[in-house]
């Protein structure tokens, strides 16, 4: 059954099959306020891949994951009913646009049942077509934490790799570049253009050099000003952080967050309107010693925190 009626933490944490933060699976979309998703594709990366094994390694790793969050207090399975409804199920995965479209129509299907997604990707790609299916009707705002903006126009001649979704999303009017901002951006790239998409069309970014400056609560304050208080979507890219706390992804960038200042984000960002949430590029290949995992997994939990206490502040 989904939801809270199962007490998640009950078995040992080496237990049964994994399912993320070891919540009850389900297929069934009913009774569910929130939806732990894997999407394992990584079909549109351009540099290493293995971001398809992402879900698999965050389930695993999520069973370290329990119920009480110890700063806030909040047990998010208390306040709302989550489950795990498995992965999106891909037809043609040597496709992008047709896994795309897959993506798409997962989403669409929780959006209709009034279920807030939570996602463990999969390669950045992957929010393009969640967007097509959350955003349809409203443009929504971005809370992206990366060391990327995936602002760029094409990646290898394609419109649609990991390295352009929000590019994309703006064009499409799912996103609303006003009430976006990027935290973490930093790397060489090979011309400005990335970088130049943002600003023109009024996304606030934030260069891990103006973040060390600032500290991480004054780059809340910055991102609660951008965003406001209208529909926000979190897309958090593991590679935000320094490779020595997550070295299992496909464009590892040095000079990144720490752990901690990641969970300070997300703990910052509670109490704002989210219509949804997703971490993405976990690439397990690279990822030896689980830890890339375990943070992405931490992550999610975090998110799954203040997602839980903003849809039961609303109910
Ligand atoms: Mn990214
Ligand atoms: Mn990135």
């Amino acid at each position: 059954m989904a939801g809270n009626t199962q007490n998640p933490m009950d078995e040992p944490r080496y237990c049964g099959i994994p399912t993320f933060m070891r919540t009850p699976y389900s297929t069934d979309l009913n009774d569910l306020d929130i939806a732990l998703v894997g999407v394992p594709y990584d079909g549109a990366v351009e540099a290493r891949s293995g971001a398809r094994q992402g879900p698999r390694q965050i389930r695993d790793m999520s069973s370290m994951m329990r119920s009480i969050h110890h700063v806030t207090r909040i047990n998010p399975y208390k306040l709302c009913r989550v489950a795990d409804v498995g992965d999106v199920h891909f037809s043609q995965i040597f496709d992008v646009a047709a896994s795309h479209a897959d993506i798409a129509g997962f989403y669409s299907r929780l959006h209709k049942a009034g279920i807030v997604p939570l996602s463990a990707g999969g390669d950045h790609s992957i929010t393009l077509p969640i967007m097509r299916a959350i955003a349809a009707n409203y443009p929504v705002g971005l809370v992206h934490i990366d060391a990327h903006t995936d602002c760029c126009d094409e990646e290898m001649n394609s419109k649609y790799s990991h390295g352009t979704p929000f590019r994309r999303a703006v064009e499409e009017a799912l996103l609303d570049p006003k009430r976006t901002i990027q935290i973490g951006i930093r790397g060489a790239a090979n011309s400005d253009e990335c970088w130049e998409f943002g600003p023109q069309h009024g996304i606030r970014i934030v260069y891990i050099e103006e973040f060390n400056k600032l500290g991480v609560d004054k780059v809340i304050d910055e991102a609660r000003r951008v965003v406001g208080d209208g529909p926000t979507y979190v897309s958090f890219d593991i590679d935000s952080l320094d490779p020595a706390f997550a070295p299992g992804t496909g464009t590892p960038e040095i000079g990144g967050l720490t752990a901690i200042e990641a969970q300070g984000l997300i703990r910052g960002i509670r109490g704002l309107n989210l219509v949804g949430a997703d971490v993405v590029e976990v690439a397990p290949p690279f990822d030896s010693s689980g830890t890339t995992a375990l943070i992405a997994a931490t992550i999610m939990y975090e998110i799954l925190c203040i997602l839980a206490e903003k849809i039961a502040d609303q109910s």
